[in-house]
């Protein structure tokens, strides 16, 4: 099992709390399409004896890009590698104005099977406040307009935002609800270096929103999703019974995936690489036969760090005889002794497993930094 994912570095405009990797200037989207097209060729080799189960669309802002580009990439992958067709995940990101009769048509028709839909917020001064392209009523006719098509969707939402009060974010919610989406992401906004709304919110100190807020949010979302029967599977994760997303999931569990375009990740046990995040740059080496990436082995240490940090992320958990067979007896045991000492209100310990409940996930950073090995 292993996974495919390519990052489109492309959006319509600039969300004001994003900080991926993206331009707004479309005009070398060939050739960048070009050069991604070379690095999946190039890296089919790394993959030979694996089996392709999930590919992932993402960015940026897929949705956007020409067709014809889509579908050179997407036959690329099928000619070059294994693919499990049966029960291939296919997922492409798409933002609510894109979702028009043609595109959906297009995307089903070259295999696309799961789409996760950037809707962020329902509350009309929200969408303006974070400089998102379509308003509350784009997002109503396009997920609509998606449900025709693909059965299998997850909407995307983001609590504390210091805008979006409570009864607004009960409502967003329950919008999103009545679509009967099959997964819902459901982000806490953070405010990153180097974007608008840190600009905002340095100007607006009052704004900033408060971890009290925050936690309320975090605690509205899951109830609201709770009730419905909606899984909460990984902190920011919920689905319904069998609908996880099985791409993050591989992330989580350690499973090689293959990351294809400028800035986009790769892991292949032990080693992690990382493309360069400049899009002329990274089309320039890649023609020039150039090294257009970094790499780095993990040392055991760096590997028992995110094991423990995928585990504490996740319903799953983690295993303390996983940690005893693959890294030392020692420690599984300072391990267990570190999480016995927490509140039993953030932690279950069954025999052999541990795993952080909804509200340990609130400490989860934290918990993780105090059991990693350095
Ligand atoms: S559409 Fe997505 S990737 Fe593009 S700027 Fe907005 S949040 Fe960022």
């Amino acid at each position: 099992m292993a996974g495919i994912y390519l990052h489109i570095p492309f959006c319509k405009q600039r969300c004001s709390y994003c900080n991926f990797h993206f331009t707004t200037n479309l005009n070398k989207s060939y050739e960048l399409i070009e050069a991604m097209i070379k690095e999946l060729v190039l890296k089919s080799k790394l993959f030979q004896t694996e089996t392709i189960s999930t590919i992932y669309l993402g960015g940026g802002t897929p949705s956007i890009l020409n067709r014809l580009l889509i579908e050179k990439l997407v036959n690329t992958i099928y000619n070059n590698y294994t693919i499990e067709t049966q029960k291939l995940e296919f997922t492409l990101e798409a933002n609510p104005e894109d979702l028009i009769e043609d595109n959906l048509k297009f995307w089903k028709q070259i295999g696309i099977n799961r789409l996760s839909i950037g809707v962020q917020s329902m509350h009309p001064e929200t969408l303006q406040w974070f400089n998102r392209c379509h308003t509350v009523k784009q997002a109503n006719l396009g997920i609509e307009k998606s449900t025709q098509y693909f059965d299998n969707f997850n909407l995307d939402l983001i609590y504390g935002i210091p805008i979006q009060h409570h009864n607004q974010l009960i409502t967003t919610t329950q919008q999103i609800l009545n679509f009967k989406p099959t997964h819902i992401s459901s982000y806490c906004l953070t405010i990153e270096s180097k974007t608008h709304l840190k600009h905002v919110l340095k100007q607006n100190p009052q704004l900033i929103p408060t971890e009290q807020f925050q936690i309320e949010q975090y605690n509205i979302v899951r109830t609201l999703l709770g009730q419905q029967g909606y899984m909460h599977y990984e902190v920011s994760n919920f689905s319904l019974n069998c609908f996880e997303s099985k791409h993050n999931s591989a992330y989580w569990l350690g499973k090689p995936y293959l990351g294809i375009g400028p800035s986009a990740h790769s892991y292949i046990y032990p080693n992690r690489f990382w493309n360069i995040s400049h899009n002329q740059k990274y089309i320039a080496d890649i023609n020039q036969n150039k090294s257009y990436y970094q790499k780095e082995t993990l040392n055991t240490h760096q590997q028992f760090n995110e094991y423990i940090m995928f585990a504490l992320r996740t319903k799953r958990g983690g295993s303390f005889d996983f940690i005893e067979q693959h890294f030392s007896k020692t420690l599984a045991e300072e391990t267990l002794q570190k999480l016995s000492k927490l509140d039993p209100n953030d932690i279950s310990i069954e025999s052999d497993y541990f795993r952080l409940t909804p509200q340990g996930w609130l400490l989860s950073d934290a918990i993780a930094s105090d059991l990693f090995k350095v």
